[in-house]
């Protein structure tokens, strides 16, 4: 594959080069088959295969017990900011929200459309450096269910434990660290992730959700939203994005033979590490996440002298180090560095950051 930049971006963001050269390899003719993947009917045994292979390899790798279903919809995470309130209420009036960041509180505005959101907690007070310690959360032990953001994208923030709530449901927005750290699903009720940060194309949402929450969705829940349903028939109630499953099948293997989750998150420590030491060295770069709360994938940071940004991205860009942009909410940088971002993009980068740093600092 010809040379290609270290791809920082937080989403779509980098793939494994392996997983690129397979599907380039596979895609007239998949593996086993005798079409393109692209061709497939859904219905048909060759993609059956397929999206069987997919989950069982998902199930392996996070050790998804039996009383939980695995999903993959269409509709990204923003879709389930709308339909986890839709399919989880039961009936209740209420759900708790800890309002954590950029996204969390993108998922609280669309929740408040179909219920009353309670915050369990926030992080206003400390400008949101850290997630809010379980010490301050106040949880209303009537929600239908507790919804948390466990990496904030945008905020580089990250939950270093998980969160109790006793026998309140509790829901993880996980789009942007699924699969880089190991996750206990038992504590959880509902776990979604939109594909285009750790797993692959856009325009799929994983869910995994126990068994027992099902069956009680909003009346007006679209059939193709209605977790229960799509559980019953495996995700195939109309077209499934067959692509992008076959694609995260790719991915959940990769990682398998990277092994697993806990190879994942050793990486994920390393790449981290390594730019967060360049930041704390001295004060050319800050960030304002606190070191119980910063994100192992989302690395954001700022310069001391913001008008240095538009140099600094040029520069890297032309170092091959690309989408370095932080998001317009917060300004300033940004490195998603995500399963896919091998660790010499990391040291390249935290290279390019002293470097820089030493001629302009
Ligand atoms: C990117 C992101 C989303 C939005 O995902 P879409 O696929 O664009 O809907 C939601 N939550 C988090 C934490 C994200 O990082």
């Amino acid at each position: 594959m010809a040379d290609r930049a270290f791809n920082f971006s937080a989403g779509p963001a980098q793939m494994p080069d392996a997983v690129l050269r397979r599907i380039r390899d596979d895609l007239p003719v998949a593996r086993d088959a005798s079409t393109s993947v692209l061709e497939m009917p859904f219905t048909g045994t060759e993609f059956r295969a397929i999206a069987e292979a997919a989950e069982a390899r998902l199930r392996a790798l996070l050790g998804v017990p039996g009383n939980y279903k695995i999903l993959f919809l269409h509709g990204g995470a923003m879709a389930m900011f709308a339909l986890v309130p839709l399919n989880l209420l039961r009936g209740r009036r209420h759900a708790a929200y800890v309002d954590s960041g950029y996204w969390a509180a993108r998922a609280i505005a669309e929740a408040r459309r179909y219920c009353d959101v309670r915050i369990a907690a926030d992080n206003a007070d400390c400008g949101r450096a850290r997630m809010p310690p379980m010490s301050q959360w106040r949880l209303d032990p009537d929600s239908a269910y507790c919804h948390v953001t466990s990496n904030e994208t945008v905020d580089g923030l990250e939950y270093s434990f998980t969160p109790e709530t006793g026998d309140v449901p509790l829901v993880a927005d996980m789009t942007s660290n699924f699969l880089t750290r190991p996750v206990d699903v038992s504590r959880y009720g509902l776990i979604y992730a939109s594909a285009q940060k750790n797993v692959g194309p856009t325009g799929l949402a994983i869910v995994i959700v126990r068994e027992d929450l099902l069956g009680a969705a909003h009346p007006l829940t679209p059939s193709v939203f209605d977790f229960a349903r799509q559980g019953e028939s495996r995700s195939m109630l109309n077209t499934p994005n067959t692509f992008a499953v076959y694609v995260a099948s790719l991915v959940f293997e990769w990682i398998a033979q990277q092994g697993g989750i806990a190879a994942m998150e050793e990486a994920a420590i390393r790449r981290s590490r390594r730019i967060y030491s360049v930041i704390d060295a001295g004060s050319f770069y800050r960030c304002s996440a606190a070191p119980d709360s910063r994100s192992r994938t989302t690395v954001c940071f700022q310069l001391a002298d913001p008008s240095l940004v538009p140099e600094f991205l040029a520069e890297a860009e032309a170092e091959g180090l690309s989408n370095l942009k932080g998001h317009k909410a917060v300004g300033g940088l940004r490195a998603a560095l995500y399963n896919a971002m091998p660790e010499a993009g990391a040291e390249r980068l935290a290279s390019f950051m002293e470097e820089f740093a030493r001629r302009r600092g």
